[in-house]
């Protein structure tokens, strides 16, 4: 394994820093004040369009997409992205300007990887061009949806058409104005084997039937962090030609949607520990308590020491993870894509309560990105799987490949 940059992978790192010193970091506290107020609720700020039209212009687009998709990739290996998405990360929104951010970079996988092309024209491409987003739905107020045997919402074949019915919540990014496209997992087939009972089919985001029942309020919040909300699905009526792959297929699309999806949330949760540790030691080394900098106390270095070594361990892990998906697929990739989505969001946690707790009450209030990176990486505890469904998954699979059963 040779985790060294590309002279091409460093002239991207090199562009990408750039572009964040010169157009990001200075308008953070802007966006940062737009979208926690209400009145400009789910609209994206103004000079977003701009920002992104110039990443585009600059070569700064779609890089997250690996160069197994030909044409419509940027040409890199998910190893070559890993330093790109951590540089990202450092700002919450960054990742949006370019064309880089959850949901819609799993649906665009989905679309590349097994859409048809009629498929890919109508949502692909303008999904590439950044003109619209899109959402996934998949969990259920009704059932426990880590496992995605369990989703209800039945998909039923009408004629030409799908029926749909049935609720989801926590999906994120519906709310946004630009939302155009939902693929929705659902259950076409009730009389299947267990993992062959469900399906993915496109929903156009106007359809008649598709509802929003309330918008998800978090931590005492009026916002969760990707305007996640509840729809409900009464009788949306489709084209068959809107399923994906087929009936039945829709557990192994989300098994391929959520491989890569998991490993990019996991490099900008590093993104967000790496620029968290470098805010605690300006801080510590800034401010003096009781006749000494806070730098000088020993506990304060032990946990700028500790955070570095748990950063160190997990960016290691990722590449390795990013390496193994390039190399083998991402299905024989799993094990370590469970593995770092295991540790990435609880190392960058508990590195951001480190950071807050030595800015003191700064460390809690939105003065500095810290406490928004606690909260992004609790909620990512969840979001993509719970932690302990990551552990089930990933300890089944050396079971078997230690004791053979
Ligand atoms: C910010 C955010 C954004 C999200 N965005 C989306 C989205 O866009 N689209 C979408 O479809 N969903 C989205 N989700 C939902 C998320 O994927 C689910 O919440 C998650 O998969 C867990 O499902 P559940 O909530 O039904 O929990 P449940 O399945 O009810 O699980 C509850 C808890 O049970 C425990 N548990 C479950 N299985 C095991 C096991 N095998 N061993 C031990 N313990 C276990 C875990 O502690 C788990 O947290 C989002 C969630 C959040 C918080």
């Amino acid at each position: 394994m040779d985790f060294a940059h590309s002279d091409k992978v460093r002239a991207l790192i090199a562009q990408v820093e750039t572009f964040m010193a010169e157009l990001v970091y200075p308008i953070e506290a802007e966006v940062h004040d737009w979208n926690n107020d209400d009145r400009n609720r789910w609209q994206p700020w103004p000079g977003l369009a701009d920002l992104q039209a110039e990443a585009r212009s600059r070569g700064l687009w779609n890089l997250f997409l690996p160069r197994e998709y030909g044409a419509f990739s940027p040409g890199l290996s998910n190893l070559e992205y890993a330093p790109l998405a951590e540089i990202m990360g450092r700002v919450h929104f960054a990742s949006e300007i370019f064309n880089c951010s959850a949901p819609d970079t799993g649906n665009m996988e989905v679309l590349a990887r097994y859409g048809t092309p009629e498929q890919q024209a109508a949502w692909l491409e303008p999904l590439l061009r950044g003109e619209i987003r899109s959402a996934y739905l998949m969990t259920e107020p009704a059932v426990a949806s880590s496992d995605a045997t369990n989703i209800q919402t039945s998909i039923h074949r009408d004629g030409d058409d799908y029926v749909i019915n049935g609720r989801k919540w926590w999906i994120s990014g519906i709310m946004d104005p630009r939302c155009k496209l939902l693929l929705l997992m659902g259950k076409s087939n009730p009389d299947a084997d267990r993992h062959l009972q469900q399906s993915t089919i496109i929903i156009p985001r106007d359809t008649p039937g598709v509802s929003i029942v309330r918008n998800m309020r978090t931590f005492n919040n009026w916002h969760s962090p990707g305007g996640e909300s509840e729809v409900l699905l009464d009788n949306v009526r489709v084209p068959v030609a809107n399923m994906i792959l087929g009936e039945g297929r829709g557990f192994e699309i989300a098994q391929g949607r959520l491989g890569p999806g998991r490993i990019h949330h996991c490099m900008r949760s590093i993104g967000q520990a790496q620029r968290a540790l470098e805010l605690m030691c300006r801080r510590a080394e800034a401010r003096v308590a009781f006749g000494k900098k806070l730098s000088a106390q020993g506990s304060v270095r032990q946990d700028v020491a500790n955070s570095f070594v748990e950063i160190e361990q997990a960016r290691l892990l990722t590449l390795k993870a990013a390496d193994a998906m390039d190399r083998y697929g991402n299905k024989q990739a799993a094990d370590l894509i469970a593995a770092i989505k295991i540790v990435a969001p609880r190392m960058a946690q508990a590195v951001a309560d480190r950071a807050i707790q030595i800015h003191g009450g700064m460390g809690v209030s939105d003065d500095t990105p810290v406490a928004e990176a606690f909260l992004l990486n609790r909620f990512l505890r969840l979001a993509d799987g719970p932690d302990e469904v990551h552990m089930a998954q990933l300890g089944r699979l050396k079971i078997r490949q230690y004791a053979g059963s």
